[in-house]
């Protein structure tokens, strides 16, 4: 579960479509999807920084190689 850290209030109405953003960043969604997720981001900063921290961890994982 996530955990809202208190750094900041978090106001985003669309809970559902964040909850996509890391199919959305696997490409494991439909392009549909796709394009909700890329239209909210844009004027959302609560799931922009989501998706950075989601890239952020994409990017770990992929460099920690064996
Ligand atoms: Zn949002």
């Amino acid at each position: 579960m996530r955990k809202n850290l208190g750094m900041k209030k978090m106001h985003c109405k669309k809970n559902d479509l964040r909850d996509h953003i890391p199919f959305y960043l696997y490409e494991s969604v439909t392009e549909e999807e796709a394009e909700e997720i890329e239209r909210h981001v844009v004027e959302c900063e609560e799931c922009q920084e989501d998706m950075a921290l989601w890239l952020t961890l994409l990017e770990q994982k992929q460099t920690a190689r064996p």
